[in-house]
């Protein structure tokens, strides 16, 4: 169904992302792999990608952090394979720690990574989506963008701000066939989850056990972490020409957390 559609899926080298990018290149996207990691393995993503739509795939390492480097990105991506018609803002990085704590550098840091880079890709991309007559943005967000957790002050604020702006733009693009949607996951299995365990073990003096089940997947009605193929099955749904009606919603897949 997303035969010669273009898609920039940023942070895609890992997690949600590369779950994204391998279901919309298995309907014939050709998909601009994108994120940090082994450059080797990426690269063999990036074959991977583009075995599944005619071979063409691109790969970009921009940092996120640097509007400048964002610029190359939708450069690149449109170059190498055309202008996105499809863009998925799912990049996202995090830090856990106590307001008073918190290193400015690291809310600087968020804020680029999460939210102000979601700006840029997303002023970026709209004329040509504009000039097509068509267009899909999808930006993860996080069951963290309607509810809060303690020590996650700067991830809590920029996800409440991606929900905000998807609404505005969504609504500024409402009559031109484009789309502004967020999907907001609950805790999801990868290695954003991973790595914050030390932290919370840390901040709240508890075992890796204790931070599973009574931190992380306490608020998780369902008592399981969403698999990343779900949120990349939302992902695709939205691409599709039956989801032209959904616009500026803020999707839920969270195991039931923010129904509390
Ligand atoms: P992940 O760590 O597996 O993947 C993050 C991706 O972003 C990687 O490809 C990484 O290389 C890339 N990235 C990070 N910083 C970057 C930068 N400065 N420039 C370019 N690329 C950068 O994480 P994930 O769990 O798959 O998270 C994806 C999105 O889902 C994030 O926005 C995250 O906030 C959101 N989310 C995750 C969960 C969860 O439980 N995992 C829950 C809700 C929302």
């Amino acid at each position: 169904i997303l035969k010669d559609k273009v898609a920039l899926v940023t942070g895609s080298t890992s997690g949600i992302g590369l779950a994204i990018a391998r279901s919309l290149a298995a309907e014939g996207a050709r998909v601009m792999l994108h994120g940090f990691g082994d450059r080797e393995a990426n690269l063999q993503l990036k074959d991977e990608l583009a075995a599944l739509s005619n071979d063409c795939a691109g790969f970009s390492e921009a940092d996120l952090a640097d509007p400048e480097a964002i610029d190359g990105l939708v450069a690149q991506c449109t170059d190498e394979l055309g202008s996105p018609s499809i863009l998925v803002n799912n990049a996202g990085v995090q830090h856990v720690a106590p307001i008073t704590d918190f290193p400015p550098e690291k809310w600087d840091w968020i804020m680029a990574v999460n939210l102000s880079a979601v700006f840029h890709t997303t002023r970026l991309c709209l004329p040509s989506m504009r000039q097509r007559g068509f267009g899909r943005i999808i930006n993860t967000a996080s069951a963290h963008s309607v509810v809060a957790s303690p020590n996650k002050a700067p991830y809590v604020a920029a996800k409440h701000g991606v929900a905000g702006f998807t609404k505005a733009v969504a609504l500024e693009t409402a009559r031109e066939g484009i789309t502004v949607n967020c999907i907001s996951p609950g805790y999801v299995w990868t290695t954003l989850v991973e790595n914050q365990i030390p932290d919370t073990m840390k901040a709240r003096n508890m075992t890796r056990e204790q931070v599973m089940n009574d931190v992380l997947l306490a608020a998780q009605p369902t008592k399981r972490f969403v698999e990343p193929v779900e949120v990349a099955a939302l992902a695709l749904f939205l691409c599709r020409p039956e989801a032209g009606s959904i616009t500026g919603a803020n999707l839920s897949m969270d195991g039931g957390w923010t129904a509390q």
